[in-house]
């Protein structure tokens, strides 16, 4: 049981985070029909071709403002309710343009819905602006000045997610330097769908404090040294690593290797339910599946806040929770 422990959580992409219950009360509202990828409270996908398919049909569902706001409020509160006191997510302005929304008023809406969680259950969130490799460099650069210019002071982190296999890291260097002159935190997806080659790329040519995944850094013992020596953060996500197949099981996932090496890890739930996964599940999977004890749970959380794009003063608040 880790329900007693305190919790944090740096990587989770907000519509991959959608509670199934909301998206289906959602639906409804907007008449859409959402049977063919949602039933008995799961989602439904068998490959990842149909994985993305349905995760695009779920993000239909969440057109305004209002339900934006309601969206990040509803999977705060969850994390909230079982003691998690910190949340990044991650959100891409560029989504709030293609669903005709606006990059504004999306983010207005996710700013909303974390003051009402903080103001309701006390947690602390913040946002990690994502350019999605799949749209070219180009793309990532307009997300990475949005968030430069934003001057938003819950825009604390940039990312770059979306198809691992896309192009080379060097081609998305230079989002990177706006992000980095803006400021702002870096993470950047490498180490999941692609091989120690792509953790390597990334520390070479874009310097970041965290990698999203990082877990094939474990097929390179040099690269888990150079990790381990740098005190780069791994964001790992466990359950969407077994339900997206990178290892077979969890006895074959590196997190207590990675660990032992002296690699600063982390676990997140990613996009919780569509792996059938939540942060409450990751936390039991350190326990259960890795057989951690309570003070190497807590480890793994006080590494998130050391590793949290936050200010000082917010981080020291964060550790005395703790
Ligand atoms: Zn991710």
């Amino acid at each position: 049981m880790t329900s007693h422990l305190k919790k944090v959580e740096l990587h989770c992409h907000l519509e991959g985070a959608a509670p199934p219950a909301l998206t289906l009360a959602q639906a409804r509202k907007y008449n859409i029909d959402l049977s063919a990828y949602l039933s008995d409270g799961a989602y439904v996908w068998h490959d990842f071709a149909s994985f993305l398919e349905c995760y695009d049909k779920v993000s239909e569902v969440y057109k305004s403002e209002e339900d934006y706001a309601l969206l990040t409020e509803t999977y705060l509160e969850e994390l909230a309710s079982i003691g998690t006191i910190y949340s990044e997510l991650i959100v891409s302005p560029d989504h709030g343009k293609r669903i005709g929304l606006g990059a504004e008023a999306y983010i207005a809406g996710v700013c909303e819905g974390i003051r009402r969680a903080r103001e309701a259950h006390g947690i602390e969130a913040r946002l990690i602006v994502t350019g999605e490799r799949h749209f070219g460099p180009e793309s990532v650069i307009g997300a990475a000045e949005y968030a430069a210019k934003a001057k938003n002071p819950l825009i604390t982190g940039f990312n770059l997610a979306g198809e691992e296999r896309m192009g080379r890291v060097a081609d998305y260097a230079r989002a990177f330097d706006i992000a980095r002159d803006a400021g702002l935190g870096l993470t950047i997806h490498a180490g999941e769908v692609c091989g120690a080659f792509s953790v390597e790329d990334a520390l070479n040519d874009v310097r970041p404090s965290r990698i999203g995944h990082g877990v094939r850094a474990i097929e390179n013992p040099d690269l888990v040294k150079r990790l381990a020596d740098q005190g780069a953060v791994l964001e790992v996500c466990p359950g969407s690593n077994i339900a997206l197949k990178v290892f077979p099981d969890f006895a074959a996932h590196p997190l207590r290797k990675l660990k032992e090496a002296g690699v600063r890890v982390t676990i997140s739930s990613d996009d919780p339910p569509f792996f059938h996964t939540s942060l409450k599940r990751e936390y039991e999977l350190a326990s259960e599946a890795f057989g951690f004890s309570d003070s190497e749970i807590n480890d793994l959380t006080r590494t998130g806040i050391e590793a949290a794009f936050v200010d000082e003063e917010t981080r020291r608040a964060l550790l005395a929770r703790l």
